[in-house]
């Protein structure tokens, strides 16, 4: 790519937020119900009806602004945004223009080239629109159950300049607003999706002309659509041609965007107050009552999980990617550190266990979320059966090789870790008697590694080792089985 040219980016991010109904009406906004099922005269914009603000979403808007450190706008409006197209039953959008809930705030992203503040805008609240389906005969049906789901949008400053940076920019919100538990954000799901703004300039130029792409839905198409639009900019204006301000859509498949129309302006929707609702006013108790219930963010959890578990930064960071994972590993430390109940544990026990309930989600857990092709949140097996393994691995009930497997199990199908090892009979074996007569048929089987041994090849004692464990099926104590055939061997040896 031409290097004398710069990326300039600004994110438009649409995040849906989960409270149970939608910004104007009472109707349920969960996901899936029958088409049309779930609204009413207001969100099917029927003449006659009129909106009523939910003070769920201004509560969320304001927990979302205090933690991007917005300056919340003390009496707001809501302004219709007038278009129309068949998903969009009123005719105009509910949404703020003049005056936004948020504004001027900053959120800091760290990429490999360091630390950067990135400026927002504003953060405004509207209502989402319903949905089409075109069928393949030529008829379109609308679904308006999503109509009237509340969103935010939030607008960054053009302070961008990559696509690393904006997916940055993306994670680092999509973590905020997960932890204030105000929304999901998922983007293959569509809880939170991302315009695209991008120019390119030289060096100290005036900002160069944007595109818009819209709808984004995953961190890997824009940066994908961000290397594609650059070089598309590039090879434009250096073959002395202009970069129209438009509006573009990126397909996954080709990794390409076309265009989809000319840029529309603010003017072009004669945007007008809403004359329903009445002014938003917000006061001072009600965004100190916010902060002051605001929950736990990540970097006061890292620190938290630092010193109440003893764990080192590194685990404590990928422990608190997500609420969620975060959440597990906390009620599965809890559990474990409690011990079995006969005695109290001790200091050091306990914090072994925290320790393995670390390293068992940052190993094991993680690493089948990956192979499963799951989501970072999805966690499909309960803390206490992780907590359970662990104290069965504590008790010398199993081994780790097995405890492992066991793992894989319970990951699959959340089974009871202890009824699982009974039933398959996955327990390490008490009876000497089965260890001894293991480690006999090895050393009758093994004749050539054994005369090595004999020889003074120590070494060979580990393959040894390795066979027995083998034959009984891994669930035997490594330790006794090499202790049981130092004994043999060294009775030869005499
Ligand atoms: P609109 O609401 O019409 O899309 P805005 O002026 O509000 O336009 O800007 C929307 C987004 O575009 C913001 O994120 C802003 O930072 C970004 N943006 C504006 N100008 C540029 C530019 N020249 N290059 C890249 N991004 C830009
Ligand atoms: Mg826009
Ligand atoms: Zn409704």
């Amino acid at each position: 790519m031409n290097n004398s040219y710069e990326t300039v980016i600004g994110l438009e991010v649409h995040v849906e937020l989960s409270t149970a109904t939608k910004i104007f009406c009472g109707c349920r906004t969960d996901f899936g119900g029958a088409p049309n099922s779930h609204t009413c005269p207001v969100c099917t914009g029927m003449p006659g009806t009129l909106p009523v603000l939910n003070k769920k979403v201004l509560e969320a808007a304001i927990a979302v602004g205090l933690a991007t450190g917005c300056e919340i706008t003390r009496v707001g409006r809501f302004d219709r945004k007038n278009y129309f197209y068949p998903d969009n039953p009123q005719n105009y959008q509910i949404s703020q223009l003049y005056f936004p809930i948020c504004r001027k705030g900053s959120v800091e992203i760290e990429t490999k080239a360091g630390k950067k503040s990135i400026g927002i805008t504003e953060i405004h609240m509207e209502e989402d629109a319903g949905k089409l389906y075109h069928a393949e005969d030529g008829t379109s049906l609308v679904d308006y159950n999503r109509s009237g789901v509340p969103l935010l949008e939030i607008v960054t400053e053009p302070d961008l300049s990559s696509g690393e940076e904006a997916v940055a920019f993306l994670e680092k919100l999509r973590t905020m607003i997960s932890y204030l538990g105000v929304s999901d954000c998922k983007m293959q799901e569509g809880s939170m999706r991302a315009d695209v703004n991008l120019s390119v300039r030289k060096p100290g130029e005036d900002l160069g002309t944007r595109t818009e792409m819209k709808n984004l839905g995953s961190f890997r198409s824009v940066i994908r659509a961000a290397e594609a639009e650059t070089k598309r900019q590039i090879d434009l204006l250096e073959a002395g041609e202009q970069v129209l301000q438009e509006t573009r859509r990126f397909d996954e498949a080709s990794g390409t965007s076309f265009s989809m129309r000319s840029k529309e302006e603010a003017r072009d929707y004669r945007y007008f107050p809403d004359p329903d609702l009445p002014p938003v006013v917000v006061s001072d108790e009600l965004i100190e009552k916010i902060r002051s219930e605001a929950p736990e963010h990540r970097e006061a959890r890292i620190l938290r999980f630092e010193k109440e578990y003893g764990l080192p930064e590194y685990d404590c960071k990928i422990l608190t990617e997500t609420k969620t994972l975060g959440d597990f590993f906390e009620e599965a430390a809890l559990i474990a550190g409690a011990g079995d109940g006969k005695a109290a544990p001790t200091e050091e026990n306990v914090s072994s266990s925290y320790k393995k309930v670390s390293n068992y989600i940052m190993g094991e857990l993680l690493r089948l979320q990956k192979e499963r092709g799951m989501d970072e949140d999805e966690i499909p097996m309960s803390p206490e059966h992780l907590a359970e393994l662990i104290r069965m691995t504590e008790e010398g009930l199993i081994t780790g090789t097995v405890a492992k497997q066991i793992f894989e199990v319970m990951f699959d199908k959340d089974c009871d870790p202890r009824a699982y090892a009974n039933e398959q009979d996955l327990c390490i074996l008490k009876n000497e008697g089965v260890i001894e007569s293991a480690v006999d048929q090895i050393l009758a089987t093994e004749t050539g590694p054994v005369a090595e041994y004999l020889s003074g090849k120590e070494k060979v004692l580990g393959y040894l080792v390795g066979q027995t464990m083998k034959a009984l099926q891994v669930k035997a104590d490594a330790g006794e089985i090499r202790a049981l055939l130092l004994k043999r061997l060294k009775d030869r040896s005499e």
